[in-house]
């Protein structure tokens, strides 16, 4: 694969890397925003799960963005935590920790000296093993933390955005099957059985639930997120690091609703029809004459947990010749997502 080839094949990556972003997921973060306004009024935010730092970037970007303008007053304070170190960012404070830890939760509230945050964000995804049910649990296991974390530090009235596990509490369905009345919407929808209970679920903590899927988010892909806004938890409810999902206390089988009990999940795509389509090729956009350039990496990744596989297999370390591809010599990292 040449460098030009994901370019060529994937808009979001590239333009990513010709806007200064650190991964193409940015432009989900910037989506739902348009949708959901998520950044009037928020002077403290979170993005949990943070590195490479795109989303803190857009956080970074867009809220210190509006007090330069001189549109706030308060001052904008953002802590993003990752299990991985991640290079700066200029208004962004890093919590190198684990989101199901609760000293992780009481060192964010330290940093925003026992107030509560505007926003909390969540775009988590544990290294996948391959075993897709396994990959699946933690990545709901995941959403739990985010949860968790969120109840010890989201203001009432806060938003909530996370990254839901995908086949397990989504499914995608084909694009002929109906429904989603929303003008930006693609046509294809999310259903099924287990998204309902997610949305009931997450309800109980919030105002609104809904779930959303950005323009840049890859069609073909079942990914979406929840957007939860104006946070208030049951009567009662005491922050903790159990699991509240799975606490039995709500159990009702939302699915047997029927009537005007029956739970319908809404759902929006993000980002208007004139935003480019994630799953199709653009070419290339030169002038007469002119060559294509490379735009390198905005910002490579600093220490992932892949490198020592990098480092063996560009070194031709590793035990397994073949496992070497002629290809495999550029040591390049691009926006990830
Ligand atoms: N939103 C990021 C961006 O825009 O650059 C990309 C996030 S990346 C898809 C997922 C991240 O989740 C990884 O950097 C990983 O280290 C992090 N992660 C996974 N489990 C975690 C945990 N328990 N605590 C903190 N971070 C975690």
């Amino acid at each position: 694969m040449g460098r030009s080839s994901k370019d060529k094949r994937d808009i979001y990556y590239r333009l990513a890397k010709e806007e200064g972003w650190r991964a193409r997921s940015a432009f989900k973060l910037l989506q739902l925003d348009q949708e959901f306004n998520l950044f009037t009024g928020v002077n403290r935010a979170v993005d949990l799960c943070a590195a490479p730092g795109s989303w803190s970037q857009v956080l970074s970007r867009k809220l210190r963005g509006l007090e330069e303008k001189g549109e706030k007053v308060e001052e904008v304070k953002i802590v993003a935590v990752d299990l991985q170190a991640m290079a700066p960012l200029p208004g962004v404070t890093q919590i190198q920790g684990d989101i199901t830890k609760v000293s992780t939760a009481q060192e964010i509230i330290r940093h925003f000296e026992g107030q509560p945050a505007d926003l909390v964000v969540c775009d988590g995804a544990p290294d996948v093993t391959g075993l897709h049910d396994v990959d699946e649990y933690i990545q709901a296991q995941l959403l739990l933390a985010a949860l968790n974390i969120t109840s010890h530090v989201l203001k009432p009235g806060g938003t909530f955005v996370a990254k839901p596990p995908g086949g397990q509490y989504i499914h995608y369905v084909a694009p002929t099957t109906i429904q989603v009345a929303h003008p930006c919407s693609t046509g294809k929808i999310f259903r099924g059985k287990d998204v309902t209970l997610l949305y009931s679920q997450l309800k109980l903590f919030f105002g609104g639930v809904t779930c959303a899927k950005p323009r840049s988010s890859r069609n073909s892909s079942i990914e979406a997120f929840v957007v939860c806004q104006n946070y208030s938890p049951p009567e009662g409810y005491v922050p903790n690091m159990s699991n509240p999902l799975l606490d039995h206390a709500y159990d009702v089988d939302f699915n047997q609703l029927e009537g005007p009990n029956r739970v319908i999940v809404p759902f929006l795509a993000c980002g208007d029809l004139s935003a480019f389509d994630s799953d199709r090729t653009y070419p290339l956009q030169l002038d007469s004459g002119k060559q294509y350039e490379y735009t390198p990496p905005t910002q490579p990744p600093i220490c992932p947990p892949y490198q020592q596989a990098c480092h063996l297999r560009k070194n031709n370390l590793l035990s397994r010749e073949d496992a070497k591809r002629p290809d495999q010599n550029q040591d390049e990292t691009g926006p990830t997502a």
